[in-house]
């Protein structure tokens, strides 16, 4: 089986009947994106960038981040990569930052949240990644959007990191897709709204699943009732790539369940056309499609 799937790595996901599905993986390092390619990877649906925010005892530098970047985009060989902005809080402190202690961290001060009452860091990260982005092809992605507002607002920064390059004469990628995480019941619910100012959807069902059964994704008290299956789960999914669909723009998937191969026939069935996940789950998936 094992030999199966290896020989499975330069063959593109297509069903029998020829719709092409693409697979792609989640990577935080350079490292990783030199795994993914080895399991066939056709892009990165996912970088998180928390790590090189984690590694280090204060803020890295826009050169930092940009050296980063671009040595990511450099390893892609041109496949696409959809850069996240940082997404810490939550489950992923960052001392230096001084984050307050908080009652609810997950309902809390993280992610896109710090971002905009951030700007200075937000900037740098936004700044470095439109550098990046001449070096291959990139999207930035945006974690925790809960309404269209907070859409907006983030992408007046994108456009602000812009005019700043521009004035200062320095090189950027100027036609970077800008898309948001759906792993919000709200921006699922608004999905509508959302797609006619963004790009590209990727929904989260890691945190979607949390949010929607009101369940910690981090309690193994309650880990029974964190059920991605559940038809409140299943509903808000089908209704983000339906409402993607309609308005014209890419959706995706970059949460744990697009990489277990008990639900690749129904995310398939309910449009999903592009998964991303652990790098190591790519080759199972991609069997599952070659025999719908
Ligand atoms: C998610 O929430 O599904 C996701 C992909 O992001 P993270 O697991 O990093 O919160
Ligand atoms: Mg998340």
């Amino acid at each position: 089986r094992r030999q199966m799937l290896e020989s499975l790595k330069d063959r593109v996901a297509v069903t029998r009947d020829g719709v092409r599905v693409h697979l792609e993986a989640n990577i935080a390092s350079v490292e990783d994106m030199e795994q993914a390619l080895s399991y066939g990877a056709e892009g990165v649906g996912l970088l998180r960038t928390e790590l090189l925010f984690m590694e280090r005892d204060q803020l890295p530098t826009e050169e930092e981040q940009f050296t980063f970047y671009k040595n990511v985009l450099l390893r892609s060989g041109g496949r696409p990569v959809t850069i996240r902005t940082l997404d810490i809080g939550g489950d992923k402190p960052l001392p230096y930052l001084g984050l307050p202690k908080e009652e609810n961290p997950f309902l809390g001060y993280r992610a896109i949240r710090i971002c905009l009452d951030r700007r200075d860091l937000f900037l740098t990260q936004l700044r470095a990644i439109l550098r990046a982005g001449v070096f291959g092809s990139c999207r930035i992605m945006f974690p925790m959007i809960g309404s269209v507002e907070e859409l907006r607002v983030a992408k007046a920064v994108v456009a602000e990191a812009r005019e700043t390059l521009t004035v200062e004469g320095v090189d950027f990628a100027a036609d970077i897709p800008v898309g948001v995480m759906i792993e919000i019941p709200s921006a699922a619910l608004t999905a509508d709204l959302l797609a006619k100012e963004a790009d590209f959807f990727s929904i989260g069902t890691n945190d979607l699943c949390q949010y929607t059964l009101a369940v910690d994704r981090m309690n193994e008290k309650i880990a029974a009732l964190y059920d991605p299956f559940h038809p409140a789960v299943l509903r808000l999914i089908r209704m983000t790539i339906e409402e993607g669909q309609r308005a014209g723009i890419p959706v995706g998937m970059c949460g744990e369940l697009a990489g277990d191969v008990a639900a690749t026939k129904l995310l398939f069935d309910m449009g999903l056309r592009e998964f991303s996940m652990a790098a190591a789950s790519i080759p199972e998936v991609k069997a599952i499609i070659l025999g719908l």
